[in-house]
């Protein structure tokens, strides 16, 4: 795990956003810094002019109308898509210039809404190929390379619920193990900030509420970018919201704030 910067206690309040652009010399906390993001589809522009700035430790949930804009948002920062016109600072750095591969290297993990395990492996296998390679200092030493994997899979493990379950082939697994499992694959890659589009959608109510569970306990040096349509979900884990419509910022603030917010009743809540 990195250290952060600052701001190990961020309270979550509104934090006044800063006018005009943040330039580097004002050393922004921000763990990601998303300002005037515009992609342009054909003269569609699916995100418009879009800026919103996530804290370390933060959660924050992204909603909005389906076509909206939000899964087009994750796209954009971990380099699936191309930005026409905007930044996406994380930690500083410029991820519209950056690889797919580069991005996740720096720190940035991304589920999609349908989950991509290994059905025909078991918990521990899908958590072992996802371990990053390379990365251990004790790299010569196989052995001790074996135990810290090991205990890094059963950490991980135990967060996801399926500390009972290494042994288990992924394809025995419910749904919501299954969205699990790839969350913990995820982990075990430790990024700062992991991005999940709707990880609650098909699961149980009890499911849902473990998940809430889960992602509060994972936000220890890291933030999660969450696209969630569940409004009792997005009440378990938000931090702050931030409503797209159109691909524009409509609403940001505590859900509190949004759900009084007369433009989000109008294209959202209210249907
Ligand atoms: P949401 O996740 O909020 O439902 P999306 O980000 O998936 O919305 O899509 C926003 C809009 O952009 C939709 O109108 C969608 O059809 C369009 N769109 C998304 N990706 C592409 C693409 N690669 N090419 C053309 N249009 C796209
Ligand atoms: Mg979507």
């Amino acid at each position: 795990m990195n250290a952060q910067p600052t701001n190990t206690q961020p309270s979550h309040e509104i934090s006044p956003q800063r006018p005009g652009r943040v330039s580097d010399a004002m050393a922004p906390d921000f763990l990601l810094t998303v300002e005037g993001l515009t992609v342009s589809f054909d003269g569609f522009k699916a995100v418009n002019d879009l800026s919103f700035y996530v804290d370390p430790n933060e959660i924050r949930v992204i909603i909005g109308p389906n076509g909206a804009g939000k899964t087009t948002v994750l796209d954009l920062i971990c380099g699936r898509t191309r930005a026409t016109a905007g930044s996406i600072q994380f930690k500083g750095r410029e991820l519209t210039k950056m690889s797919e591969n580069g991005i996740v290297l720096a720190g940035v993990g991304r589920k999609f809404q349908t989950p991509s395990i290994y059905e025909d492996l078991t918990v521990f296998e899908n958590l072992e190929i996802s371990f990053p390679r390379g990365r251990s200092v004790f790299g010569a030493l196989t052995f001790r390379r074996d135990a810290e994997v090991r205990d890094r899979i059963e950490e991980v493990a135990h967060m996801i619920f399926l500390a009972d379950r290494l042994q288990t082939r992924a394809e025995f697994l419910s749904h919501g193990q299954k969205q699990w499992l790839e969350i913990g694959m995820l982990l075990i890659q430790d990024p700062e900030l992991l991005m999940l589009d709707e990880p609650v959608a098909g699961m149980s109510v009890a499911e849902r509420k473990k998940t809430a569970e889960l992602l509060n306990k994972i936000i220890v040096g890291r933030s999660v970018l969450v696209i969630e349509h569940d409004m009792k979900f997005v009440e378990d884990i938000a931090h702050r919201v931030t409503v797209l419509h159109q691909g524009k910022l409509l609403s940001e603030g505590s859900i509190a704030h949004v759900k009084s917010d007369p433009k989000v009743i109008e294209v959202y809540l209210g249907h």
